[in-house]
């Protein structure tokens, strides 16, 4: 990583819910980022997790954001990679930075929080031009906003990224479902008034279980992951109507749905035990051996050059003004 007196960027909260319950978003951090010269004709990938408070969401970007200062140029900081990408967890005892992590004032800030650094690379095989921007969306499937509110902050998220990791924690609730179905269905409704199409509309759909406790069912990971979401969402002919259908909508929503399953983080992670005597400040040297394991599996696995996912409308891959265009149209959609 470059030193320390270089912007590393910083959270930006461009849309989210005001008091009043009214859509809010900041046009100037959007323009600068989308209408940069070099990122208004690059490809959008944007990269997004969403859930409800405290379960670990920014942690767990911010160790993406490791990941892709390691890997990637970026605005900020066009000669990077400078580090060796192999070892881009860095340091045992390096500080989490990032996206604020643990803290309670953010609370009740609802929305969608974008890094205001874009992340910059060209696909080898075929020269592609692509700018990735990343984004922690706040509040979903969180009792203090209501359901309307949680639901058009899902439609938003899913409407503007093409990469959408949904966080929960335990396992995979049967009302979760049926509110992703909810919120999809209303995104699809959005996007239904300006692609006019009926199929897929979204690409990734991953969903990522914090603290699995049953890795006798399905091992931890992607491949246990994948199995434990297909048993989830298998429809069966027992099944009560509503069962199947909020199933049948998941699959024909997304492009892929996939599952990923994370151990406990262990004691120090979550505060139970002290670290080093101090504040846990995110080192990874706090984190148990194999929930660090399967953490570096799965960011490489999201996030490595050869899978990153084009936002599309339309079937088409969106350009950084583009991109900025369609944000402003869901943005005044959801305002009314
Ligand atoms: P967010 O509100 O979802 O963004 O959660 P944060 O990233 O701010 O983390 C909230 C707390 O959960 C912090 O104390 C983290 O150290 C802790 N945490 C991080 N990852 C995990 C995890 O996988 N499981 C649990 N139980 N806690 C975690
Ligand atoms: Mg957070």
């Amino acid at each position: 990583m470059s030193s320390h007196n270089h912007p590393y960027g910083k959270s930006e909260n461009v849309l989210g819910f005001g008091e009043d319950s009214k859509v809010f978003i900041k046009e100037e951090p959007l323009k600068d980022m989308f209408l940069h010269p070099d990122v208004k004709h690059r490809k959008i990938v944007a990269f997004s997790i969403i859930g409800a408070y405290r379960k670990g969401k920014s942690f767990f970007l911010d160790y993406c954001l490791r990941y892709l200062y390691a890997h990637y140029p970026s605005i900020n900081y066009p000669n990077n990679p400078v580090s060796n990408p192999t070892n881009w967890m860095g340091e045992e005892d390096e500080p989490l930075k990032g996206f604020s992590w643990r803290s309670g004032s953010d609370r009740d800030t609802t929305g969608i929080v974008m890094w205001n650094d874009i992340f910059l690379h060209t696909v080898e095989r075929t020269g592609e031009k692509i700018a990735l921007v990343v984004m922690d969306t706040q509040g979903l499937f969180d009792n203090q906003s209501s359901p309307m509110d949680n639901s058009k902050i899902f439609a938003l998220g899913t409407l503007i990224s093409s990469i959408q990791v949904l966080n929960l924690s335990g396992v995979i609730q049967e009302d979760q479902l049926q509110y992703l179905q909810f919120a999809t269905e209303f995104a699809k409704f959005a996007a239904s008034s300006s692609q006019g199409s009926n199929g897929k509309c979204f690409q990734n759909l991953m969903f990522l279980i914090r603290d699995w406790e049953n890795p006798d069912d399905f091992a931890c990971g992607i491949d246990g992951g994948k199995n434990y979401l297909e048993n989830f969402l298998e429809v069966r002919s027992e099944q009560k109507p509503e069962l199947k259908s909020v199933r049948e909508f998941i699959h024909n929503s997304f492009d892929e749905l996939s599952c990923s399953l994370l151990p406990h983080p262990g004691k120090i992670v979550t505060g139970v035990k002290k670290y080093k005597n101090l504040m846990y400040d995110g080192s990874h040297s706090g984190m148990d051996e194999d929930f660090k394991d399967e953490l570096i599996i799965l960011i490489d696995h999201l996030l490595n050059p050869e899978r990153l996912v084009f936002k599309k409308y339309n079937g088409c891959n969106v350009k950084g003004f583009e991109y900025h265009e369609y944000v402003e149209h869901y943005f005044k959609l959801f305002q009314s």
